[in-house]
């Protein structure tokens, strides 16, 4: 089933009107900010990338989430659609370019296209310092958090362009801004997001495409587990920062969506701290 929208122009990136989108299989017409625009999250079963696909999809949006593994991607749309939400999934390791193709694929399938990528993905093995981390762990740590985002993108690209207002997410990390010592190449990888998103919004704006970048604090997640349970850490991490709280997941999706929003159209280029505090100028 195609249902055709429009929206209304505003800011620098134009709008659009015509866009055909096919509709998931419930055909249900979404309302809200973001009704019938189409979003691809990335390790999007858990934790922040959860948050930000059910935040979407609140919002109005079709939602296509993945992971590496069948049984999260199934978990996760099991919940959302039980909530009412317009979400279908897909396996895909983002750093495995037959896993990209499916997620392409499968996108293609269900809706024609896309509006949205968020790049949530990403792996953080601790090293005990950048100089000792072996070449395997470089490699995967770039391949996963810097160059997947990257690639995803170029594959999707074509079925992103002349639909409007496009947006892509990356997601890096305070890490970029504040390096944990135990992460060596993983501050590093946070920190070139920084970099792929500043030239990746000069290189999409003519396509009516901005690229913007969520930086997390510590949000409470399995992945951040090895440093909000460590009590010496996060008691000095919260006294050095009069932080008053740990993050939730829903404290970056809501920004996610906004960035996604028509009202978010006169951003691009900007890294954007969720963290409790600003570690920036
Ligand atoms: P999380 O709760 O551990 O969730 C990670 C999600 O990613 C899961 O859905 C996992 O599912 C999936 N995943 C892991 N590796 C993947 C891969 N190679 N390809 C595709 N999916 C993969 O993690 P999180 O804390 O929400 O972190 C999300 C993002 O926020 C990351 O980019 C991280 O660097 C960033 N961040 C987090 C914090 C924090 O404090 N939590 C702070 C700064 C930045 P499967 O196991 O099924 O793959």
């Amino acid at each position: 089933m195609f249902q055709a929208v429009a929206y209304v122009s505003r800011g620098l990136f134009r709008s659009y009107a015509g866009l055909s989108v096919r509709m998931n299989s419930t055909g249900i017409d979404q309302k809200g900010v973001l009704a019938n625009r189409v979003a691809v999250v990335t390790g999007a079963t858990d934790g922040i990338g959860f948050a930000i696909a059910r935040r979407l999809a609140q919002d109005g949006a079709h939602v296509v989430v993945s992971s590496r593994k069948q049984h999260n991607v199934d978990r996760a749309v099991a919940a959302l659609q039980g909530e009412g939400l317009s979400v279908t999934g897909t396996v895909c390791h983002v750093g495995k370019a037959e896993d990209r193709e499916r997620l392409v694929a499968t996108v293609l399938e269900h809706y024609g296209g896309l509006d949205f990528l968020v790049c949530n993905a990403a792996v953080n093995p601790l090293v005990r310092s950048t100089v000792h981390a072996s070449e395997e762990v470089w490699d995967k740590i770039l391949d996963v958090n810097v160059k997947s985002p990257a690639l995803l993108l170029s594959q999707l690209l074509p079925h992103m362009e002349n639909r409007g207002m496009g947006a892509v997410i990356l997601v890096s990390s305070i890490a970029a801004y504040i390096p944990h010592v135990e992460l060596g190449p993983y501050n590093v990888s946070k920190t070139a997001l920084l970099g792929l998103t500043r030239t990746l919004s000069l290189e999409l704006a003519p396509k009516g495409i901005r690229v913007n970048c969520l930086v997390p604090g510590i949000i409470k997640t399995n992945f951040s587990k090895v440093l909000h349970m460590n009590e010496v850490f996060w008691n000095n991490f919260k006294e050095k920062y009069h932080l008053q709280r740990l993050g939730q997941p829903e404290d970056c999706a809501g920004l996610v969506s906004f960035l996604c929003s028509p009202d978010a159209s006169y951003i691009n280029g900007e890294n954007i701290v969720v963290a409790g505090f600003s570690p920036q100028l």
